[in-house]
């Protein structure tokens, strides 16, 4: 059963909400106490153990973990395990120059995240333990979360509490099994990612849909400059940095939810995408981390097809290999970067002549299905139909100077 992740709104009464956060802040106590303890150790005996045993051994120490929290202790003291167990592994790796996981800062809000056990839901209404039997404090609170019309879920398998420091709110995540839809459809569908063009979708008919990219251009010109006139790190800064990856966030979905609903009506069953390796290469973005920022909506890109692919009962695959499909010519197979021409367009000698990001989808198509939805049994290629959209675009908007939205704790 496929699983796929919400963001919900929590609506709980203040009393509710400052036990949450207390929780939280506690849980930020346990966590740098265990950190804390387990660094000592490991001066002292140049050994980590991470085993449970001995983490409760430590939290007996701690005064924060006899508290009331001591479900949220819990969970704090497995999310420590995870911490470290991923540190070694990227030690392991040389990917780390610290000498172990590094502390929560000061009076931040911990996320807490249940597993197994310890929260039940019922319609809109959570009940999580933040305490056993012992002790007399708080055992239990119950609050509402916002429904999600759009999503049908049969059973909630995660629920993690978290605090959105960007709207001052506490948030619920819920890691949910859905029913997928039934798909008689048996069509496929072929999608080159790129930058003007954001998705260039084929069909089986010929046809292509071309979602433009310019948003994301343009986002991403305007952070530039923010970036350059602002100082890194400073409350502007990370308040437009939030800003600009909500509309492209925004922005993706609309594109890919259009998509998702073309694909369902032309009854299409599989979806392939190329690989992001010709993004990269286009781009002259010489650092590491603008490079990861670049790839980034890309990445989320994909993950939303996947889900709303599953939703909609459509496999979504990401694995084909691109190659050289951007620069390889439809009809004639030739392949020459040269024939890339300026504005997008792919001009062969052979007298081909397409929107270039048209010629890659069509390529990727052929590649993952081993048949051309132009090409005909007589070797004749048909001129592909090209539909191009522009959604929900409105232009760059700079978010207010609202520095009461930045508050980080209660
Ligand atoms: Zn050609």
């Amino acid at each position: 059963m496929p699983l796929i992740t919400l963001k919900v709104q929590i609506h709980a009464d203040s009393q509710t909400e400052a036990i949450l956060k207390d929780a939280m802040w506690c849980a930020t106590k346990v966590y740098n106490g265990l950190l804390w303890h387990l660094r000592k150790e490991y001066e002292e005996t140049v050994k980590v153990n991470i085993s449970r045993k001995n983490l409760n051994r430590i939290l007996k120490e701690l005064p924060r973990a006899k508290g009331y929290y001591s479900m949220s202790v819990q969970l704090t003291r497995d999310e420590v395990r995870e911490a470290y167990k991923s540190f070694f592994t990227l030690k392991k790796k040389g990917l780390v120059q610290h000498k172990a996981p590094g502390f929560r800062r000061k009076g931040y809000l911990s996320p807490l995240k249940y597993v197994q056990s310890g929260f039940k839901v019922e319609g809109d209404k959570v009940t999580l333990s933040l305490g056993t039997s012992r002790g007399d404090g708080v055992k239990q609170v119950s609050f509402r979360i916002s429904h999600r019309p759009d999503i049908e879920y049969e059973r909630v398998r995660e629920l993690s509490i978290a605090y959105d420091k960007f709207s001052g709110r506490v948030e619920a995540r819920l890691v949910v099994e859905v029913k997928a839809c039934e798909n008689s459809g048996a069509g496929k569908a072929a999608v080159d990612l790129g930058e003007t063009i954001l998705m260039a979708c084929a069909f089986d008919d010929g046809s292509v849909i071309l979602y433009s990219g310019r948003f994301i251009k343009c986002i991403r010109r305007y952070w530039q400059k923010v970036r350059a006139n602002l100082k890194q790190n400073s409350r502007r800064w990370k308040q437009i940095a939030h800003r600009k990856k909500k509309q492209i966030e925004h922005l993706l979905h609309i594109t890919t939810s259009h998509f998702i609903e073309e694909c369902v009506r032309r009854g299409v069953k599989e979806i392939v995408i190329g690989n992001l390796n010709g993004i990269r290469e286009n781009i002259d973005y010489g650092e590491q981390l603008n490079q990861r920022l670049h790839v980034w909506p890309y990445r989320k890109l994909i993950n939303m097809l996947k889900y709303k692919g599953e939703l909609a009962g459509i496999l979504v695959l990401d694995n084909v290999d691109e190659g050289s499909t951007s620069i390889t010519c439809h009809a004639c197979g030739e392949i020459m970067a040269s024939n890339r021409r300026h504005r997008g367009l792919y001009v062969c000698s052979c007298g081909w002549k397409a929107q270039a990001d048209v010629n890659g989808a069509l390529n990727i198509y052929e590649r993952a299905y081993k048949v051309s939805p132009v090409k005909g049994s007589s070797g004749r290629v048909a001129r592909p139909v090209a539909v191009s959209f522009l959604l929900g675009w409105h232009g760059v908007t700079e978010p207010k100077r609202k520095d009461k939205l930045l508050r980080t704790s209660a």
